[in-house]
């Protein structure tokens, strides 16, 4: 499933392809996404430009030049990209927005766990989310973060996949994570001491800036939005690595479920204290 740094990566590659272009005609398939497309919301994007492309958690926002928003979420494997008009459509192509210069954006989803949807304003979609958003990963304040952890009978594992703490991260880079900050994931929030927590929140956004510098993890379907695929799966520590040896201390990793989610871990690098 695309995390943070995938998101980011489709984000960066679609700026400068989506920007100031403006959306002349849409098509789009009958086949249902996780939720639904309204018709009555196309007279709000067609002939709008797009004049901004961010991310906010796993979350694509494409601002538009009356300030509503598509919003795209890709799921499991959605694929957003942008490519030549002339480029064949490929199966389980669910939307293509028409730009203004011979190219257009398509959203291509193979198992449509993914959404494409429309709101008027950033602010009243991430009102309407019915899990609230945390703060991004990235210069996350220490005491808010400490304040989260330290009375939390939830593990570590738990916490990191809870949006409403931090938004974007998601299994695999919760185990990279409490990888590099050498802690055991089953540990709960209250047994950290306020140093561990803090190393924590480092090796958090330490892990996702090396991987948004490789481009993303390619697991599955994941492709960026130019279609280049991510590097990070090469350097992945934990994640998808148990019963093989671990890379610093060459202990077997271990592997249990955590949050219905399977979790790797090294249970010498990352011995409870
Ligand atoms: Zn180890």
């Amino acid at each position: 499933m695309p995390e943070l740094p995938e998101v980011e990566t489709v984000v960066r590659d679609l700026r400068p392809l989506l920007l100031n272009r403006i959306i002349t005609s849409m098509k789009r398939s009958q086949k249902p996404l996780r939720q639904k497309w309204s018709k009555s919301w196309e007279k709000n994007i067609l002939q709008k430009k797009v004049i901004e492309i961010q991310r906010r958690g796993k979350w694509i926002l494409s601002k538009l030049d009356n300030q509503s928003v598509l919003v795209t979420h890709l799921g499991m494997t959605g694929q957003f990209t942008v490519v030549p008009s002339i480029h064949p459509k490929e199966n389980h192509t669910h939307f293509i927005f028409l730009l203004d210069n011979q190219t257009e954006l398509r959203y291509r989803d193979i198992r449509r766990f993914g959404s494409v949807t429309w709101s008027p304003s950033i602010s009243v979609w991430e009102n309407s989310l019915e899990e609230k958003l945390g703060p991004e990963p990235f210069g996350v304040d220490p005491e808010y973060w400490w304040k989260h952890i330290k009375h939390s009978k939830r593990n570590l594992k738990a916490l990191l996949l809870d949006q409403s703490i931090v938004a974007g991260v998601g299994n695999i880079y919760a185990d990279e994570s409490c990888f590099r900050a050498q802690l055991d994931p089953r540990r709960l929030g209250t047994s950290l001491s306020k140093s561990e927590a803090e190393r924590l929140r480092i090796a958090v956004e330490e892990v996702l800036t090396i991987a948004i510098e490789s481009r993303g993890s390619t697991i599955r379907n994941y492709v960026g939005g130019s279609g280049l695929q991510g590097e990070f799966q090469e350097q992945l520590q934990v994640y998808g690595r148990a019963g093989q040896c671990c890379f610093v201390c060459e202990s077997i990793l271990h592997h249990v479920r955590l949050a219905g989610r399977t979790t790797t871990f090294c249970p010498v690098c990352q011995k409870r204290p």
